[in-house]
């Protein structure tokens, strides 16, 4: 059926073509106009038009039925009804990236990045999570699950994406988060225990760690101290290229480390099982103070496979800085993004830490190793997949904001100008809950520098960063002229996203860029 030559003019002339969708013997578009988005459906007859969309039934060319529908939560619904595809579902193992959205505006230009990468050659399959969003982020871009979920679904539609996808509940710290995110749909939920996480325990004195280990949540871990010491201590664990002998002291340091981690995990995991919704679980503690040992690694895991928790992929702490927004930088003792240790020592170091934990995630499971703070880590890529033989899940989510604040600053530089006078009076505050290592004085004197200037601060790393943590400032203060100008300029940040994602994305679905 033409969809075109059904439609009233006025409503053929604005349909977003990649939108369009046959659906039995009816079609689904997206049309875009001066009075803004609706979703069009069109059928030979009233019969034919799925029941579950709400709208306004218009006269279409020839006796064609057509209806007119508001982009609204209960269409965004009947969409993911009428559209299975659109309905998130777990991944499983497949290779997977998860693309974090703040300001509702970015899914179309993922959703080309993904179809850039599947058409290049050699790739191979690579999952899709467009709605991905934290608590954390909620919070600072005043969006709830549902709103998040619901840009998401409209803009894998508005961009014509047919294959399946996720949505990632992420850093989630208590059952009432699960909860809320369950009632709107998410798929994948992403534990965070980092702050049952001690780190101290890196650095306990030995009758310090007895006292810490003795005094964990054993009823919660349906154990006991003399459990842990049998179980573990002095085992030689087979992970398949290499083995690891657990000695007694590294045992009970990872006990303390991570045993109430482990407790409020199983917590988690047992409410959420408990709601009888599909899913799938991610564990993540790549947000403490520490890196997380191979040993540590083992322990953790097989503790939390024995209160039988399962999970689809794991985020440990790596070695070295993993800074938002821009690429890694590293072990902090030996190096400084001002100078130091070359990157490539720190990229070996960071190997040979990635080999191990893909030994264990391989032995011990299979289940994916999560790459988090995963925007614009560009040297990191090569080496997770290498690792783990693509059995990887990447995060971004703050760089698609940064591409946003690209576009800004190449079309509307005074509006970009006051963002960023704004990020460099609130970063000193801001920064508190990021690990980011920019500097005011690595902010540069913007009143001296042309527009045409301007797009460049988005190539360098502490501009970024501080324009990246202070991100809630600024949507609190221009949030409506941002996506406003991210609106008129869609195209174009589509674009940019595209050729940005590609350079993400390709590495993991083991295709060239
Ligand atoms: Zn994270």
């Amino acid at each position: 059926m033409n969809l075109y030559q059904s439609l009233p003019s006025d409503l053929a002339d604005s349909v977003v073509p990649a939108s369009v969708t046959p659906l039995g013997a009816a079609v689904l578009a997206l049309v875009r106009d001066s009075a803004g988005d609706r979703l069009i459906l069109a059928a030979p007859n009233a019969e034919a038009l799925p029941a579950s969309f709400h709208g306004e039934p218009q006269a279409g060319a020839g006796g064609m039925a057509v209806l007119v529908c508001p982009r609204n939560a209960a269409n965004a619904a009947a969409l993911c009804a009428a559209l299975p595809n659109l309905r998130p579902e777990p991944l499983g193992l497949t290779a997977s990236a998860g693309c974090g959205d703040r300001l509702g505006l970015a899914t179309p230009g993922h959703v080309r990045a993904f179809h850039t990468v599947a058409a290049l050659p050699g790739a191979q399959p690579l999952a899709a999570i467009f709605a991905q969003q934290s608590i954390r982020e909620n919070a600072r871009t005043g969006r709830t699950p549902a709103e998040v979920l619901d840009d998401a679904t409209w803009g894998a539609f508005e961009a014509g994406w047919r294959g399946a996808v996720g949505a990632d509940a992420d850093h989630l710290k208590t059952t009432s988060d699960i909860d809320a995110c369950v009632a709107a749909g998410y798929s994948f939920f992403t534990f965070d225990p980092g702050a049952h996480v001690d780190s101290a325990a890196d650095s306990d004195a030995p009758a310090e760690i007895e006292r810490k280990a003795a005094a964990l949540p054993w009823t919660e871990l349906e154990s006991s101290l003399a459990d842990l010491r049998a179980r573990y201590a002095g085992q030689s664990v087979d992970l398949g290229d290499r083995r690891l002998r657990l000695e007694a002291e590294s045992v009970l340091r990872a006990a303390a480390k991570y045993g109430h981690a482990i407790a409020h995990v199983s917590a988690l995991y047992r409410h959420l099982a408990g709601l009888g919704v599909p899913f799938e679980v991610e564990v993540s503690v790549d947000e403490t103070e520490t890196p997380t040992t191979h040993a540590e690694h083992i322990y953790f895991a097989s503790e939390l496979r024995r209160l039988g928790v399962q999970w689809v992929s794991l985020a440990p702490r790596y070695v070295g800085r993993f800074e938002k927004g821009i690429d890694y930088l590293g072990d902090p003792s030996t190096s400084s993004p001002h100078g130091g240790a070359s990157q490539g020592q720190a990229l070996d170091a960071l190997r040979a830490d990635l080999a191990g934990h893909a030994a264990i995630a391989r032995a011990l499971g299979p289940y994916k190793l999560s790459l988090h703070s995963g925007s614009d880590k560009f040297s990191v890529y090569p080496l997770i997949v290498a690792a783990t033989d693509g059995c990887a899940h990447l995060k971004t989510a703050g760089t698609s904001y940064l591409e946003g604040l690209r576009v800004l600053a190449r079309v509307e530089p005074a509006l970009f100008r006051a963002i960023a006078a704004l990020a460099g009076e609130r970063y000193p505050a801001d920064r508190a809950t990021y690990h980011v290592s920019a500097e005011l004085n690595d902010w540069p004197a913007l009143a001296q520098m042309d527009d045409a200037e301007l797009p460049a601060l988005l190539e360098r790393d502490m501009p970024r960063e501080i324009l990246h943590v202070t991100f809630g400032s600024a949507l609190a203060q221009f949030g409506g002229e941002i996506k406003a100008a991210l609106v008129r300029y869609r195209q174009l940040y589509a674009e940019v996203l595209e050729s940005h994602f590609v350079r993400h994305l390709a590495p993991f679905a083991r295709a060239a860029p």
